[in-house]
Order: C-alpha cells, then structure tokens, then sequence
C-alpha cells in the first residue's frame, strides 16, 4: 500500500468486488525476481488484483523472447506468490501459465519495471518486452514497463502509472496480440505521450579483455546513446519527460514493404525456381 492512496485503493475494491475474488495479474520481469523494480510494480499492482510473481532467478536483460528448449526448467517456489524460475522471460509466462496458475488463468501479464530503458530498437532485444508479449500466446494483454534512469532508480511514480494503465487496459482492452511498451522518464513526470518505436543512430561497441587465467573475453557493450528525437517517437517523449505508451504487435509484418515486393515482380521474378 506504499506510496498509494486511500481513494484508488478504495475505488479498486469497489470495481473489483472483495479481494478474494480479485481478478489474478501476472507480474514477471528480465532483472530478475530481486530487482526492486518488480518488488514495487507487484507491490503496487496489489490494489487492482491478486499478484503473483513468476519472474527469472537471475538478471536476463536482453533474453529477448527467447525459450530455454536444451535443458529442463527449475522452478524455486518462494511463497505462494513468489516463484523463481532458471530461465527467460518467456519461460516465467511459460511455465506461469501451464502450471503454476493451474487453471485459473490471470487476466493480465505486467512486465517490469525494467532498470533502464526500452526505447528504439532495443524493444527487440528487451526481455521486459518479450514478457509482455508473450502473454499475446494466451490471449492476454500485456504492458512492459520500464524506468529510463541508469542510476539512484526510484521505482514509485513508474509503479502508480503502472497501475493506472493496468486499470485502463481491463477497461478498455486490447487487440490480440498487441502489448504496451511503458517507458517512464526520471524525475518528475511532465505528461503522457501515445508514441511510435523510434531509432537509435548508435550501435553496440565489444570491449575486449584478458581474464585471469589468460584468455581473451569479449563484452557487449553500448557507446553513449544518441537518437533520432523525430516527432511522435518515444524518444522524442522522453526527452522532453514525459511517458512513452508505444503499442507493440506480435505481428512483425513490414506491410509498406510487402506491398513493394509484389509491384517489384519479385514473386514472378522467383517463380521458375518452384518446379
Ligand atoms: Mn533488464
């Protein structure tokens, strides 16, 4: 109840009926079940349903949505609520999903609240985001929600917003397979903005080392980030500090390009190798 007032706690009871008839969320992350970014979002999320986290035992920023199929899954059961699972994101949904909700399904997947952010590009990367989109499998809605701050993370207002956007989602609803991408900017929040993904200009760099016995070892790293603040992208959002909501689908189709292969002829083109 951190951080929450009596009157959206109040007014979560009445829309919701008694709390043991909450409707069930789903809170799981990519920094790991320890992060305190999912402490507060699962936290916060208590006002409007019954949480449970199923979230990664270790930090797997940058899993993307990737399935750990070469070995069998471990699931450390912390409490009723708290499980932690050795594997991905999707993996948490996975097995959240099959098993641990046995039945009765959640209403809703919150993923988050990332340390650092998921702007650009790197929602492809982003294990936060693949949480979310996961949920899509299931029919569900999905909100990936990430801090853009490097240091000194202060979780409470990214976790109140994350709460008012879930109220608005079981609302209101969405599409099958679309998720919301949430980047809340540092500081004092200046406003909300509806935006689309936008673009980094930067690439990753790799440091290259020696470790102590001698071998040579190579880490992926990031120069300093500039981008393209072009209008109605989440980068132009956050800087000037406000929220990011970007709807994101499971659809990855370019349709302007599709349209542009069939007038290039390249489907006749391709033909004759079809015998
Ligand atoms: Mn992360």
């Amino acid at each position: 109840m951190r951080g929450l007032n009596l009157q959206s706690f109040v007014l979560g009871l009445l829309r919701l009926g008694p709390l043991s008839d909450m409707q069930k969320i789903l809170v799981t992350n990519d920094d790991g079940i320890h992060s305190p970014g999912i402490v507060a979002l699962a936290e916060a999320l208590e006002v409007i349903g019954d949480v449970t986290v199923v979230a990664p035992a270790h930090e797997m920023s940058a899993a993307s949505r990737s399935l750990t199929l070469a070995r069998p899954l471990r699931v450390d059961r912390i409490d009723d609520r708290h499980f932690a699972v050795d594997g991905t994101p999707a993996d948490c949904v996975t097995l959240a999903m099959n098993l641990i909700f046995d039945g009765d399904a959640p209403v809703l997947v919150v993923s988050g609240i990332n340390k650092g952010g998921n702007l650009g590009e790197d929602v492809t990367y982003s294990g936060t985001v693949a949480g979310a989109l996961e949920a899509s499998v299931y029919g569900l809605p999905g909100i990936a929600v990430s801090l853009v701050q490097r240091i000194n993370f202060d979780f409470a207002a990214a976790a109140q917003f994350a709460v008012e956007l879930s109220r608005l989602v079981l609302d209101d609803g969405l599409p099958q397979g679309t998720v919301l991408n949430v980047n809340v900017p540092p500081g004092p929040v200046q406003g909300v903005r509806v935006t689309r993904q936008g673009s980094k200009i930067i690439r990753p760099n790799v440091t290259t080392g020696t470790d102590p016995r001698q071998r040579k070892y190579y880490w992926i790293g990031e120069e300093s980030l500039t981008w393209n603040e072009e209008i109605g992208t989440d980068y132009e959002a956050l800087g000037q500090g406000l929220v990011s909501i970007t709807p994101l689908h499971s659809d990855l189709t370019d349709h302007r390009t599709l349209e542009r292969l069939k007038s290039l002829g390249w489907q006749t083109a391709l033909e004759p190798l079809s015998k």
